[in-house]
């Protein structure tokens, strides 16, 4: 790589989206970008590992429509409000006649899917109801385009939830962040906090917004997946109501959760990756384990080897290891680089000597030296191996987080903060309605947003602690960092 990751950022994450072929920008509509295999791969794992935890979860998928009437949306005020500026609207057909309502590519699908919910819930037997559909959402943008973080075309996840008391679907907005961590942590390696988000900063038409917030290589903000408390804020207009006990018509207590899977993988190898390019917990590289061979001039050994190769392959791939062979005409120096810069977890070197007995040079993408093993033993070698790949990539990945929270106690010191990057922890006077005030005049002198309070713990301002800006008493503690 030409660039270096924490020098600048910006560039590294161009050149890396070019160089292991993630992203073209070069399509002809401003705003939509073409996902390239390398990064499909990887995505299609992702979605694979969240979809199994939805399920296990009593989530079940579906397909809904992708146009989505107008008049869905006026049911909801503020999220008709909220959604409006970003709306693309089809209004017509291929006869060139107008449609008699203009239709919505979907920007999300509450609108669409809470009309079809109040046909099928009538009573309490029909709950809870816990749908999700995996798929793209459409957003017109005006800011600039980055891949996979911000285009008009989002590659998404949303599940969308209705329960019978207000209990229930705190529980399950409980479940979704106890879930966000399982998936986003757990098997992408992404370290994150929870924030519940002031109320000015709410998903329209919401009681509460929860989001995991990460941070880039270059201190910013980024949000990873959302959690929304929709109590009965759509079930009331959108009619979605069930019997209870004594027969009465009662609205239904929603939650949503959106984890929008293609800016996941855009931060997953923002954080993850290095100067020498990708680096890929071993369950989402599109290759795990790349074979090289080391051709010598002698073409019978050469062929042995590469039959030695084959053998190997053949065994990896039984265990469905993800396994190939590069038997390019390129160096094994060039091909060591490139298989680096793509990711691949685990590299095999065979040359003759490894061939005559029997043998296997491994290194792997997150350490230096190289090791020799038995060809009998690469299956679990190979288990252990790539663990022990997403392991390393964890550690250093919630040591450079833990490195970039600081404490700042006036607006000075704050400044500070942010202009090294990452999160400041500052007393703030309330993240109700009235704190609006205090966030913005933040936000114009320093541009760092109060991203909220955090969910796992009860971090408390003292008694002595004032807010930030207005000086009044503090009541919360909450992160602040800049942001795209
Ligand atoms: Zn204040």
């Amino acid at each position: 790589m030409d660039n270096k990751k924490n020098e600048n950022f910006s560039e590294w994450f161009t050149e890396i989206i070019q160089k292991a072929e993630l992203a073209d920008i070069r399509y002809n509509l401003k705003g939509f970008i073409v996902f390239r295999p390398w990064s499909v791969l990887s995505i299609e794992e992702m979605y694979k590992l969240y979809e199994k935890e939805l399920q296990s979860k009593g989530h079940k998928p579906t397909y809904f429509p992708i146009l989505i009437p107008e008049s869905n949306f006026h049911l909801e005020a503020s999220h008709v409000e909220g959604f409006s500026p970003e709306v693309f609207w089809v209004t017509e057909h291929g006869k060139g006649e107008k449609f008699e309502e203009r239709l919505a590519l979907r920007p999300t699908s509450e609108t669409a899917m809470y009309k079809m919910y109040s046909l099928w819930i009538q009573g309490k037997s029909d709950l809870p109801l816990k749908i999700y559909q995996r798929g793209t959402v459409y957003r017109y943008e005006t800011k600039a385009t980055r891949p996979f973080f911000r285009s008009r075309e989002l590659v998404w996840i949303e599940a969308h939830n209705c329960f019978a008391t207000k209990k229930e679907a705190v529980k399950q907005v409980k479940e979704d962040l106890k879930m966000t961590e399982k998936v986003m942590y757990g098997e992408f390696c992404i370290p994150f906090i929870g924030f519940q988000r002031p109320e000015w900063d709410k998903f329209p038409g919401a009681v509460h917004t929860y989001a995991a917030d990460t941070l880039m290589p270059d201190g910013k903000v980024i949000q990873m997946p959302s959690t929304h408390l929709l109590g009965q804020n759509f079930s009331k207009p959108f009619n979605v109501m069930f019997a209870d006990e004594k027969g009465k018509q009662t609205p239904v207590w929603q939650t949503c959760h959106g984890p929008c899977i293609s800016r996941i993988y855009g931060g997953m190898i923002s954080i993850l990756g290095d100067d020498q390019g990708l680096r890929l917990p071993f369950k989402l590289a599109p290759v795990q384990v790349i074979i090289v061979p080391i051709l010598k001039g002698d073409d019978a050994k050469n062929k042995a080897v590469l039959k030695y190769c084959k053998k190997i392959q053949k065994k990896l791939i039984k265990k469905e290891f993800r396994t190939e062979i590069d038997s390019s005409e390129n160096t094994p120096g060039f091909k060591f680089n490139q298989w680096e810069m793509k990711g691949v977890p685990i590299r095999f070197e065979i040359g003759p000597k490894e061939f005559e007995q029997n043998k296997i040079t491994l290194s792997i993408r997150t350490k230096k030296q190289k090791e020799t093993i038995d060809f009998k033993d690469i299956v679990k070698i190979v288990k252990n191996k790539g663990e022990e790949v997403t392991k390393d990539l964890k550690e250093e990945a919630s040591k450079n987080f833990l490195d970039v929270i600081h404490d700042a106690k006036n607006m000075n010191e704050l400044k500070q903060v942010l202009d090294k990057g990452g999160f400041a922890r500052i007393p703030f006077c309330s993240v109700e309605m009235e704190g609006r005030e205090c966030a913005d005049n933040v936000k114009a002198e320093t541009h760092g947003d109060i991203r909220g309070i955090r969910v796992d713990s009860k971090e408390k301002p003292n008694e002595t602690d004032k807010c930030i800006w207005c000086g009044k008493s503090a009541k919360e503690i909450v992160y602040i960092a800049r942001q795209y």
